[in-house]
């Protein structure tokens, strides 16, 4: 059993998980082909694969509660970006309004007394810290760099070695 106003949240955040895959494949795809930054490119193809994992525990843990899911069109997302810079500002400022929208749930399960729903979003909430301070520390080394080709190439280098590791828990 879930609520109608449960259900309807996470359904939304499914659709928002799916909108973060197609928005880090967009900033990969650009990071390869115009800034020429394959690493970084990975390191956003790889955080593509966490996103569509991210939607299909939502998707999983709603059937599991006996609610519906309904896919809804994904949105279209951005395909020109200015800067590397840019990237990883928007990529801080959609883990951030992810985080918001999450604890949103979580407020709504709270005032509905669903444990198990709290239970489980806290799995997301404990990610959503380390999202946050991964694209905060990429932010920043961006931002060191400021636009040397020494440091970029090293920064490449060093996101080229990411690889998706499907949490155990
Ligand atoms: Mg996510």
């Amino acid at each position: 059993m879930i609520s109608k106003t449960l259900e309807a949240a996470l359904n939304d955040q499914i659709n928002k998980e799916f909108y973060s895959e197609h928005l880090y494949l967009s900033m990969a795809a650009a990071c390869s082909s115009k800034f020429n930054l394959d690493g970084v490119a990975n390191h956003f193809i790889v955080q593509g694969q966490e996103e569509h994992f991210h939607a299909m525990k939502y998707f999983n843990f709603v059937l599991e509660k006996g609610g519906n899911v309904e896919l809804k069109d994904v949105k279209q997302v951005k395909t020109e970006f200015a800067s590397i810079e840019e990237i990883a500002e928007e990529t801080l400022e959609h883990e951030q309004f992810v985080t918001a929208s999450i604890n949103n749930i979580m407020d709504i399960a709270i005032k509905e007394s669903d444990h198990a729903v709290a239970s489980f979003l806290k799995w997301f909430i404990d990610e959503q810290v380390e999202e946050e301070a991964s694209a905060e520390a990429i932010l920043n080394k961006i931002k060191l760099i400021n636009g040397n080709g020494m440091g970029l190439l090293m920064l490449d280098q060093e996101l080229s070695n990411k690889v998706f590791a499907p949490p155990v828990a």
